[in-house]
């Protein structure tokens, strides 16, 4: 066997850089390519579809290679990011004739990798959706607690949150993050590892105090240790991806879960609230409320949805911003055309400080600033008539958020043309008339571009030759062409003209007259070009300096964007103003769904309002009813109102009183939920526990079949006992759905619960479902008549009939099913077992941190019970 050779030159410089780039795909520059090779290449081609080919050998083996060019490389990155992977990227550090002067001809040029881009680290518009954020995530762990740090750096958003282990999982549900960083060896869940060592607390004070340029933190609240091990580890992964340029980080603004409604990965996932099950915008409760016009304002609605709030004063100042824009519908109109036409300024800002920003985005915060400023003048004009609480309050916070950067949009005014273009390499975004140094290179630019004008007709003149031309390319620069059968005369000796080139059809001529204008021309454009790159730097000081409090602005207008397209949304759908209260009632009269609604009106027909009114002494809904019938559709849109109501918004009802929910929960039995795969039942209870663990006497849940993902006793057995588990510890607010009609005879022992069911009847035969909510239990399942809506064979459900009776029969001798339920004793009786029988297991759940148990452990906990028992 051969010895291996020694890598080239070059091979031992990529494998130095790729083993820089560890698990990313590297990016190697060569010429007008970035190439990749081995594993990264494989890997590359398949998926960008694109050839692989092989280039020289390392170890005895071709070398795998492909590439794209890098004027494309933008529309390639974004495809590799969305499946999944992270890219560095490695540049020539110097140009090939450097190499050459300083090591000699045959010098390697130096290359570098000059950043990597991850999913959490785009800022570039194309790379990025408009109408969603894009979270960056790290999770810090200290002294038994977890923290968590967040970042958008496309437009410098700053959350670090202090999180209890239990809500982690719920809070990166919120989130919805890009990237998830944590430290080697943490159980996080994470996308990305680094060492240990970057999520340190002490380190993590140090690079925020740094970061910001304070002495101390006390300005921006109370951070405890995970959080500045987060925070650490965030800024840190930054910074390597940045090679030691940050992007955009504002102030950190401190969250606690505590602040916010509650709702865990399962709830989300259930309620469909900014995604669908599917993966989808289209079909969530954002799509169908989002009226917004600009991308910050969708980006802002989507958090607010996400994170509906548990302060009623912020709620209601939310509110009255939106009742002032409902009540005024000119006002609205006038206000929604002025934001529509302004350009992303969050994003702008975040691209210029992460040393990515073009003119063009220079001429964004032109623009937008300069709109802000004017919608500034007409709120103000509005807000001087409001009386207070009239929408005024969050108004006269906003106002002056508007404006305050006339001095810096009357410079970009001045410096800029009116649209200036995302690359700056070849110039032409400087206004004429900003710089008359400036304006003279270009005029001696023009004037010598005139000049060639003349050579060329005089030249024609001269040489009787009317195909003459004057082209111009990079290899020859200006130059003169005649076509081959007119060449002869210029190629003598004494015709002025020296021979360069001679094409298929055409021959190249110098001309000493053209030589010496042509270098005029082009030194005053090179000139010129680096006359602009140096005012380009300066303008983006200039806005750099002003960074925060244009980030501000934007804040301000997508905050004014998301109330208008509510108040929108709700004239639109004739939604009603919620009203909070302290006790913990929920009173929706006429509510909606405002997603099923959609639907059921493109079908042509009509949605059917129905009431849901719970009190003290009526907490909690059983809800039965035939398949179809609008169970789930009911309890779904109580949810969806209350997290409206708390994220601001009007609600889809005629009316709508409730008192503020900490916890939301949404479960729905197995069987619904088959495209989860693994154990659904096992899922649906694990889900279950995490309710009956943490929901409190403020919580608001909704248990859609649950128990149905096992056997007829089982199910019932557990629907039962989770039932009265609510009823009697929980004792939150509770819509309960089931298709057990044998619970509704709980309604006898719970004496807060009460019996619905949504109506049905059978006309000639057929089944009618009127989606209409009434009072007492369903007087029957009518499965057969859903059997045969749905279209089974008349044969097979007339046979099911005669199965049904002959059941039926069984169950009135033997009792049926429910047989023996009544003879069981409360749920607080059966707690009250002699003492010696239950005491290993009164401990064990004595001993219980039922606060500090995941759903995962909650279910370990049973299990042990079961144990004891
Ligand atoms: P269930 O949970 O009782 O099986 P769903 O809530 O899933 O029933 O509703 C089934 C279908 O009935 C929905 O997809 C919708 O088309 C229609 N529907 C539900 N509620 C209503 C309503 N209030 N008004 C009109 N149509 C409704």
């Amino acid at each position: 066997m051969a010895e291996p050779t020694a890598p080239t030159p070059m091979m031992a410089q990529y494998l130095a850089l790729k083993e820089e780039a560890g698990d990313c795909l590297l990016f190697y520059r060569m010429g007008d390519f970035f190439e990749l090779f081995f594993e990264d290449a494989r890997i590359a081609s398949g998926v960008l579809d694109i050839a692989l080919t092989a280039r020289g050998e390392h170890a005895g083996e071709k070398i795998p290679m492909c590439g794209v060019p890098v004027h494309a490389a933008t529309a390639y990155l974004q495809r590799l990011i969305k499946a999944g992977h992270r890219v560095a990227i490695a540049e020539q550090t110097e140009s090939p004739e450097e190499a050459r002067k300083a090591r000699g001809s045959k010098a390697l040029v130096n290359r570098a990798i000059i950043r990597f881009v991850t999913a959490g680290t785009l800022t570039e518009e194309a790379l990025l959706d408009a109408r969603a954020a894009n979270w960056c995530v790290a999770v810090g762990e200290a002294a038994g607690g977890v923290g968590i740090a967040a970042a958008d750096v496309s437009t410098g958003r700053f959350e670090v949150i202090a999180c209890s282990p239990q809500a982690l999982g719920a809070e990166l549900a919120r989130l919805a993050a890009a990237e998830v960083v944590a430290a080697e060896g943490s159980d996080a869940p994470a996308t990305v590892w680094r060492p240990r060592g970057e999520f340190d607390s002490a380190r993590g004070e140090e690079r925020l105090k740094r970061l910001h340029g304070v002495a101390t933190l006390d300005g921006f609240g109370q951070f405890d240790r995970a959080m500045l091990a987060a925070a650490s580890g965030l800024i840190a992964y930054f910074d390597h991806n940045g090679k030691g340029t940050l992007p955009f980080l504002r102030a950190p603004v401190i969250r606690r879960s505590a602040e916010t409604m509650a709702i865990d990965a399962a709830t989300r996932e259930s309620l469909e609230l900014t995604c669908t099950a599917g993966g989808t915008r289209k079909g969530s409760l954002l799509d169908a409320v989002d009226r917004t016009v600009t991308g910050a304002g969708a980006r802002l609605l989507a958090a607010d949805i996400g994170a509906p709030l548990m302060d009623r004063v912020a709620i209601e100042a939310r509110l009255a911003l939106v009742t002032l824009f409902h009540d005024d519908g000119d006002l609205r109109a006038r206000l929604r055309e002025r934001l529509r036409a302004l350009p992303d300024i969050g994003r702008a800002i975040g691209r210029l400080v992460a040393g990515r920003g073009s003119p063009r985005d220079l001429g964004q915060l032109r623009d937008g600033l300069d709109g802000a400023w004017l919608l500034a003048e007409t709120l103000q004009s509005i807000e001087a008539q409001l009386v207070d609480g009239a929408g005024g309050d969050l108004l006269a916070q906003l106002t002056p958020r508007l404006r305050g950067h006339g001095e810096l949009i009357d410079l970009l005014k001045r410096a800029l043309v009116p649209m200036p273009p995302i690359d700056a390499a070849n110039g032409g975004f400087i206004a004429e008339g900003y710089d008359a140094a400036l304006d003279d290179l270009r005029d001696a630019g023009s004037g010598g571009r005139k000049a060639i004008a003349a050579l060329e007709a005089r030249y024609r003149t001269e040489t009787g030759i009317s195909a003459l031309k004057i082209r111009h390319n990079n290899v020859l620069g200006y130059h003169v062409e005649v076509p081959a059968k007119n060449a002869e005369a210029l190629m003598k000796p004494d015709s002025g003209f020296t021979h360069r080139q001679t094409m298929a059809g055409a021959v190249r001529f110098n001309a000493p007259e053209l030589h010496e204008v042509a270098s005029r021309v082009t030194q005053a454009g090179a000139h010129a070009v680096a006359a602009e790159a140096a005012h380009l730097e300066d303008l983006i000081a200039a806005a750099l300096g002003r960074a925060e409090p244009i980030a501000a602005t934007a804040d301000a207008l997508a905050r004014l964007d998301v109330a208008a397209g509510l108040a929108e949304r709700a004239a639109e759908g004739g939604w009603a103003r919620p009203a909070l209260v302290e006790h913990p009632c929920f009173e929706i009269i006429g509510g909606r769904h405002p997603v099923v609604e959609a639907a059921v009106a493109k079908a042509g027909e009509r949605f059917v309002a129905n009431d849901c009114t719970l009190s003290q002494s009526s907490r909690l809904w059983l809800v039965t009813g035939p398949n179809m019938g609008g169970k789930s559709t009911f309890l779904r849109q109580n949810a969806l109102i209350a997290v409206l109501a708390q994220a601001g918004s009007y609600v889809p009802a005629t009316s709508a009183t409730l008192g503020l929910v900490d916890r939301l929960f949404s479960r729905v039995g197995a069987s619904d939920n088959l495209a989860r795969g693994r154990s659904t039942f096992m899922v649906e209870m694990v889900e279950t526990a995490a309710i009956l663990a943490q929901a409190t006497p403020q919580s608001f849940v909704i248990l859609d079949e649950v128990g149905r993902g096992t056997s007829t006793y089982d199910g019932l057995a557990i629907a039962w006992a989770v039932v009265e588990a609510i009823h009697e510890d929980n004792r939150c607010r509770c819509l309960f759905a089931t298709h057990y009609h044998e619970l509704t005879r709980l309604a006898e022992r719970c004496d807060a619960l009460s019996l619905h069911h949504v109506r049905a009847r059978e006309w000639k035969g057929e089944l009618v479902l009127l989606h209409e909510l009434a009072e007492g239990p369903a007087d029957r399942s009518y499965g057969l008549a859903v059997a045969r809506l749905a279209g089974m064979p008349p044969a097979t459900v007339a046979r099911a009939k005669a199965v049904l009776a002959k059941l039926e029969a069984g169950r009135a001798k033997t009792g049926g099913l429910a047989a023996g339920l009544d003879d069981l004793p409360l749920f607080a009786a059966a707690a009250a077992v002699p003492e010696e029988r239950v005491d290993p297991l009164r401990a064990a759940v004595e001993e219980m941190d039922v606060d500090a148990l995941s759903p995962r452990e909650a279910l370990d906990q049973l299990y042990r019970l079961k144990g004891i028992v």
